[in-house]
Order: structure tokens, then C-alpha cells, then sequence
């Protein structure tokens, strides 16, 4: 495979030249020669001009990925992990290159997009470690019979990736597809399309046969929608919106895909009266402000103990005080834009709504010094809010919390509960015994106690109720990227005449 065209960077001018999609192991515009601006986040200007992906290009990568399943199935799995290994080694080969892409293109700030792009092989290595150990399962029949399970791959897999962790999600999701013998075909979200490009050409250099990695670009509506409806598509792996995440489904029922769903969240920070406070403070704004809250499992709702809540809000002032938003680029920045001017006005008309639901406690507005023509925001927290606030129940994606204080765990438990979405909690306190009482009771897909999130590849990942279905990472991982056979050996050699039929369950 060689690699026909380079993106290339230029990191002083923040613009980047040549984004082309990846179709069969070669770079090329899209078929229809339509382009669309991404832009610096940061200061909104033009990074680069990206292909606009259509129906036909989709077709053709669908195509490639076709051709060569069967091929790409049946490739040892040893060698399949040689692969996902001589990627990671090119991934850190390029960490620098991709974090300043992706600072660029996604407004995470850049110590933190090369902490993220640092830890992409732990995610290639993990899948490639698993690739020739996971399998079925022998299964005890009567009769002299062996019976047993395969696991195979889907096929043609799509992987539907937000614009919140450009390449995180895209390598959780393509890495075990991938290492199980699937192809894949990857749409990246408009405003972030740039790693993903990149990424294809440290694919195509590791050496991935032409076809077994696709991206194209373009907008949800057009590439995204084509993809998802492809009758060729066997398997949907989708991170996004809600709303989006139905309409992807209703479009793979048609075809009867299988679907992933990483979808949103509306999760609670929980306190107890007996936690470390600074600690709680400090889990309570990483977990709103994490890339400026556009976070699936940011912790947008904090439930604090009313005997502490009024020494919790004087805490929280202060470290939100001391908390550096600004150019992604700047040293010391520990908040970033905005990623859009989309994102920004809706993030503005969710604080307009909050100031009428509520009292505005910090922020709201636009950071003092933060550069013109950016996307930024204060980090923005309101008190005084009820359960049925839209600020409380809506998934904002944007640095902005309610404070709701809690006296019994009854009363907790069903004001968290109380929600269309169920992906994640955080609890800080010091008696386990109440913590876990807590934590079994909350219906959600994951729950960290005295920590902060930190996704890993080994932790099982995704929510309960409308915020999706099935795990991405972890083992759980290994049913969203295969399919069941059920082989049974009739061991006596020959089917004897008078079978009784009559003890035959069917
Ligand atoms: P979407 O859910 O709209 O987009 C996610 C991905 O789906 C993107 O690649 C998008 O393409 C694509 N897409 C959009 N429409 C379709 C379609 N009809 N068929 C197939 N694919 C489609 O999220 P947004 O980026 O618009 O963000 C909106 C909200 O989604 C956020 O405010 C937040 O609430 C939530 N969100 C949740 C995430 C999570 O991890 N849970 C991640 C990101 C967003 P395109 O970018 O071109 O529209």
C-alpha cells in the first residue's frame, strides 16, 4: 500500500493542505470535488478546506471494505495484531503531529491533546494483545456430540465519531473492530475531520492491506446518513447525540446492522457529608470542565450534602477562580473553546434559559483576555435549580452546572434517577459501605468513587436508558465486533437408521 497523499501541517500559520479521504488504500477528493471549511476553534479562522463525502464515495469505500473482508477475516489474527502493533508504534512516531491537529481542529488545549494522542496505543496494543485470545465456547450437548461456538467478525463495520475526542473514538471503536477481522469504514464529525486523515496514512505506512481502513469526510446528513442506511454495512458503531443516535438506528434497522450506541449523558457528581472536600471540588470541575464540558459523561449535576454545601460553593468559587481559560496554544491553559460557533450559541442560549430557572452563582460569560473571534466561555455554575429545569435535565455540552443539595440517599437516589440518561456517576465520601449502597441503587453504566473519569481500554464503557447500548473497551467490548456460530460434531461417524425422532426437542 503506498500512501499517495500527504496532509500536511503547518503549525506556525494553524493551517493544514491536502485533506483527502481514504478510500481502498489511497487518498483522493471527494467524487462530487466539493470541500467544506474546518476551523482554528480558537480563533475561528479557516485550518483547512476538507472533502465533502457523498453517497458515491461512501459506496466506493463500502466497496473496498467488501472486497476484502473475507480476506482480512481469514488473515491470521497474530498477524492482524502485528499490524494494530506496528500502528501504535507510528501513532508515537506522530504523537506530536496528531496532538497539534487535533488541538487545532477540536480546541482541546494542547498539553491535553498529547496526553490523549500519548495514550492512543495503550487502546491499539490492548486489541492487539486480545486479537488471538478471545473466542467461543464449548457447549455440553447429550449424545455423543461436540459442540462448541465460534466467534466471527461482522463484516463491514462503520464507526460514526463526534467531534469531542476525534481520535480517542475513533481508535476505541476501530481497534477492536479491527483486531476481530472486521473492515472498517470511519466518518468523522465536520469539525473535526483532521486527525482521522492522518491517522489513515499511519495506517496505509503499518502496512493494513488496501480497503481494511476508509475514511471519508463530509457532513452527517450526506456521508454519515449513506453510510449508516448502507445495505452493505453490517455493523454501526455510533458516538453522539441522542437524537442523532435514533435516526442512526432507524436507518440500520433497514438493514438489519448491528448497532453500537455511545450516545449522551446527564450525569451527577454526588458529595457526602464526610468527603474530602478539596478533592470533591476538584473531581466536581474536572468533571464539568473537562474540555470545556463536551464530555459525554461530563458531571454536569452536583448533588452536595446540604450540611456542606454552603463550604463546598466557597471551595468551588475558588478553584474555578484559578482555573486558566484561554488559547489552546498558550502555556498554562486548562480550558480550551468551544469547538464551534454552533456549539458556542447553543452553550450561550442554555446559560439565558438557566438565568430565568435559577440563580447564576459563577461565570456566564466570555473569559477576560480570551482571544478575539474564539469560542470561549466561563465556566458557568448555577444554584438554586429544580429537578425539572431544562438547565437540569438537558444535555448542555458546555462547562456549565447545576447545584443541587441532598439530605437522605432516598431523595438522592431518585432525584439521579430521574433522568432520560443513565452513562455515569461520580461519588465522593469516605464510607464505602454508603457509597456502594449508593452506587447499586443509581441506574447508570458506570459509577467512579473518590476519582475523577479516566477512560482506559480495559474498563467497559457506555449507559444505561437513552444513553446508549452496548460497552465499548473492555472485554464486553468483543459482542459489538463479532457474531455467534454454533457448530455441532455428530461424533458416531454416520447417522444411524432409526433415529428417534420422538425424543428430539424439535
Ligand atoms: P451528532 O450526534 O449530531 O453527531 C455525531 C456524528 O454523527 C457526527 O459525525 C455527525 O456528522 C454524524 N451525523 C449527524 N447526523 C447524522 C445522520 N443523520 N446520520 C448519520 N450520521 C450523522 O452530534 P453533534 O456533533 O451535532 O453534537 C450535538 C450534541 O450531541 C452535543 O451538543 C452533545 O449533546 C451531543 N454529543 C454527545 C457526544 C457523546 O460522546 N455522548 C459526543 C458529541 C456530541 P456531522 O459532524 O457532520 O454532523
Amino acid at each position: 500500500m503506498s500512501v499517495t497523499q500527504s496532509l500536511t501541517l503547518d503549525p506556525d500559520a494553524r493551517t493544514a493542505e491536502n485533506a483527502m479521504i481514504f478510500v481502498d488504500g489511497a487518498f483522493v477528493a471527494a467524487a462530487s470535488g466539493g470541500t467544506f471549511p474546518t476551523v482554528d476553534p480558537n480563533t475561528g479562522k479557516t485550518i483547512a478546506q476538507v472533502p465533502r463525502a457523498d453517497g458515491t464515495d461512501v459506496d466506493r469505500a463500502v466497496a473496498a471494505a467488501k472486497r476484502v473482508a473475507v480476506e482480512w477475516q481469514f488473515t491470521d489474527a497474530i498477524a492482524r495484531a502485528g499490524l494494530l502493533r506496528a500502528l501504535a508504534a507510528k501513532v508515537t512516531e506522530h504523537a506530536d503531529e496528531l496532538a497539534r491537529l487535533e488541538a487545532l481542529d477540536s480546541g482541546h488545549y494542547l498539553a491535553k491533546a498529547q496526553e490523549l494522542v500519548g495514550a492512543i496505543p495503550l487502546w491499539l496494543d490492548y486489541w492487539a494483545s486480545l486479537a488471538d485470545k478471545v473466542g467461543g465456547r464449548t457447549i455440553e450437548v447429550p449424545g455423543n456430540k461436540l459442540s462448541f461456538t465460534v466467534l466471527e467478525p461482522l463484516g463491514v463495520t462503520a464507526h460514526i465519531v463526534p467531534w469531542n475526542y476525534p481520535l480517542l473514538i475513533l481508535v476505541r471503536s476501530c481497534a477492536p473492530a479491527l483486531a476481530l477481522g472486521n473492515t472498517c469504514v470511519v466518518k468523522p464529525a465536520e469539525d473535526t475531520s483532521l486527525s482521522a486523515l492522518k491517522f489513515a496514512e499511519l495506517v496505509s505506512e503499518a502496512g493494513f492491506p488496501d480497503g481494511v481502513f476508509n475514511v471519508v469526510t463530509g457532513y452527517g446528513t450526506e456521508a454519515g446518513a449513506s453510510l449508516a442506511a448502507h445495505p452493505d454495512v453490517a455493523g454501526i458503531t455510533f458516538t453522539g447525540s441522542t437524537e442523532t443516535g435514533k435516526a442512526v438506528t432507524k436507518l440500520a434497522a433497514d438493514h438489519i446492522a448491528q448497532v453500537n450506541l455511545e450516545l449522551g449523558g446527564k450525569s451527577p457528581t454526588i458529595v457526602f457529608p464526610d468527603a474530602d472536600l478539596d478533592d470533591a471540588v476538584e473531581a466536581a470541575v474536572q468533571g464539568f470542565c473537562s474540555h470545556t464540558g463536551q464530555v459525554c459523561v461530563a458531571g454536569t449535576r452536583l448533588f452536595v450534602h446540604a450540611d456542606i454545601r454552603d463550604e463546598f460553593l466557597g471551595k468551588l468559587t475558588a478553584r474555578l477562580d484559578s482555573t486558566q481559560v484561554g488559547d489552546g496554544f498558550a502555556d498554562g491553559t486548562q480550558m480550551g473553546p468551544l469547538v464551534s460557533q454552533k456549539q458556542y450559541d447553543r452553550v450561550r442560549s442554555y446559560i439565558e434559559t438557566g438565568k430565568t430557572e435559577g440563580t447564576l452563582h459563577y461565570g456566564g460569560g466570555r473569559p477576560a483576555g480570551a482571544p478575539d473571534g474564539g469560542y470561549f466561555i466561563e465556566p458557568t455554575v448555577f444554584v438554586d435549580v429544580g429537578h425539572d429545569a431544562r438547565i437540569a435535565r438537558e444535555e448542555i455540552f458546555g462547562p456549565v452546572a447545576s447545584v443541587h443539595s441532598w439530605s437522605t440517599e432516598d431523595e438522592l437516589v431518585e432525584a439521579v434517577n430521574d433522568s432520560i440518561y443513565g452513562l455515569f456517576a461520580v461519588l465522593l465520601g469516605r464510607d464505602i459501605t454508603r457509597l456502594l449502597s449508593t452506587a447499586r441503587r443509581l441506574q447508570v453504566g458506570g459509577v467512579m468513587i473518590n476519582d475523577w473519569f479516566g477512560e482506559l481500554p480495559m474498563t467497559p464503557h457506555g449507559g444505561h436508558k437513552q444513553s446508549g447500548t452496548g460497552r465499548e473497551e473492555g472485554l464486553e467490548a468483543v459482542h459489538g465486533y463479532t457474531q455467534v456460530k454454533h457448530v455441532t460434531v455428530n461424533l458416531d461417524g454416520s447417522l444411524r437408521a432409526g433415529t428417534d425422532w420422538a425424543g428430539a426437542p424439535l
